[in-house]
């Protein structure tokens, strides 16, 4: 176990080559230029969070075109107060009732899109309604999920349409933001990982949604514990109001009007369902200085980046025989360059994943399960002094 090779201020904990990317089991991604440091300038000061929150959100709009947005701690932070927006809306009756709820609590998802994830939205309370056959994944067709089978399944109890961003998702976005639109329905869409590119920061606004969640702790090389939720300002501000701190006088309330406008509430609702998706100021500052980098650096330059580190580590490798090795992605400046390694066959993948794994220096990397004899080295998460461990743990035989 490589116990002290960064230094006593991890205490001994064991640490490991992270050729996976930036997963949240293996602790994110490296924090990106400029977040520690943004971090830090927070510690000294004292802020309304109301405020605080108001302002990321204009810097959040800034980058992703949407009206408003708030900093969450995680992509399934979003997406449970993305939710219980929806649910809620500005009725702090319902507010306070969730996750019970006895109006409108179906939310409209795709089969083929289903996954762990979405339990941040039954846990707001709804109940999620299936639509569409995954034939073209399940091998026995060629089809997915259509936009008549979410507009058949909309009904008295519908609340909203959730819908996971990713290459593989059938139908097209716009198809049913146009099913959302007919029915008058908030569109979630779950964009936890889908930077790069940075223009993803604002296609699917553009595309009709009306909430997006990003990951902060992915590819945005924000703090791992935070994640991006905007959309429409209601809707935000409905967010908003069941996470943050609402422990005060209405009287002396005085929300920011472009966060949350205070005429149109009843009330002062009490602590919300989200309020365990809290982030702290430092990580809002953390996860906006990421967003600004992000943009800043744009895709080409990234890319070159991380395109670096692959090809450095090509060069070195003395290849286990039976494995050949290549750069993918090279061309392609809005995706993730990787190295791969193809092995014989599915189980010579599985042995290699595993030797590596249970190597002195334990080096994770990834499994492509639509291509098991392949081992994935992703570069986002690797340290120059990786490097060579790294290649001397792939060269073995
Ligand atoms: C990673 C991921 C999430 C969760 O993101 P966190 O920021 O870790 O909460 C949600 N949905 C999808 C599709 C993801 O890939």
């Amino acid at each position: 176990m490589r116990q002290h090779a960064d230094g006593a201020g991890l205490r001994g904990c064991p640490t490991i080559i992270n050729a996976a990317g930036p997963l949240t089991r293996l602790a994110g991604a490296p924090l990106a230029e400029g977040v520690l440091e943004a971090m830090t300038a927070a510690e000294a000061a004292s802020f309304d969070m109301f405020e605080l929150q108001a302002h990321a959100s204009r810097a959040i709009a800034g980058a992703t075109g949407a009206e408003a947005g708030v900093v969450t701690c995680g992509a399934a932070a979003g997406l449970l107060l993305a939710t219980a927006a929806c649910l809620a809306r500005l009725d702090i009756g319902r507010m306070d009732a969730l996750p019970d709820t006895d109006g409108p609590d179906q939310v409209i998802v795709a089969r083929g899109q289903r996954n762990g994830y979405d339990h941040a939205c039954r846990a707001a309370g709804a109940r999620l309604v299936e639509v569409g056959l995954a034939e073209a994944l399940a091998g026995a067709g060629i089809r997915d999920a259509e936009p008549w089978e979410y507009q058949a399944a909309v009904g008295p109890r519908s609340a909203a349409i959730l819908y996971v961003a990713g290459g593989r998702a059938r139908p097209p976005l716009a198809e049913v933001a146009a099913v959302a639109r007919a029915n008058d329905l908030p569109l979630i869409v779950d964009a936890a990982a889908e930077l790069p590119p940075a223009a993803n920061l604002r296609r699917f606004v553009a595309e009709g949604a009306d909430l997006v969640v990003f990951s902060g702790g992915k590819v945005l090389g924000g703090p791992a514990g935070t994640g991006i939720l905007c959309g429409r300002r209601e809707l935000i501000a409905s967010a908003a109001l069941q996470f943050l701190d609402m422990d005060m006088e209405w009287s002396a309330w005085h929300p920011p009007a472009d966060l949350i406008d205070k005429a149109r509430l009843a009330g002062l609702p009490r602590q919300g369902i989200g309020r365990s998706c809290k982030p702290g100021k430092h990580e809002i500052f953390g996860l906006l200085a990421a967003l600004d980098r992000f943009v800043a650096e744009g895709d080409a330059a990234r890319h070159a980046r991380w395109l670096a580190t692959c090809r450095q580590l090509a060069a070195g490798l003395i290849c286990p025989h039976g494995v050949e090795t290549a750069v993918e992605g090279a061309e392609a400046v809005d995706r993730v360059p990787v190295l791969v390694l193809r092995c014989a066959t599915d189980a010579a993948a599985s042995e290699l994943r595993a030797r590596l794994a249970a190597g002195a220096i334990p080096v994770h990397t990834r499994h492509d399960p639509f291509r098991p004899e392949v081992v994935t080295v992703n570069p986002i998460c690797l340290r120059p002094a990786d490097i060579p461990p790294l290649i001397a743990a792939l060269s073995r035989r």
